[in-house]
């Protein structure tokens, strides 16, 4: 009885281990270098840039190219189309 607890509450910690792991990973890891784009000021940033916006006001662009024909300005700080 007490082996059957022992390994659900193993398994149980184990998953959740799991999804905290994914989702840092999704933020360390960000991949491909992307952008993102200020919803309210149409400014992008590259991903790393001290002014990002708030989370709710952000959208991400996968390249300068599709950031400027959205008509987004490239972040005076980070520079994310040189
Ligand atoms: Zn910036």
């Amino acid at each position: 009885m007490r082996t059957v607890l022992i390994a659900i509450a193993l398994s149980m910690l184990l998953s959740v281990g799991c999804n905290k792991d994914d989702d840092s990973n999704n933020v360390v890891n960000s991949g491909p270098e992307h952008y993102i784009g200020n919803t309210q000021s149409h400014v992008f940033h590259r991903s790393n840039c001290s002014y990002l916006p708030n989370a709710e006001n952000r959208i991400t662009l996968n390249s300068c190219d599709e950031a400027t024909s959205q008509n987004y300005t490239p972040c005076g700080h980070c520079n994310p189309c040189q």
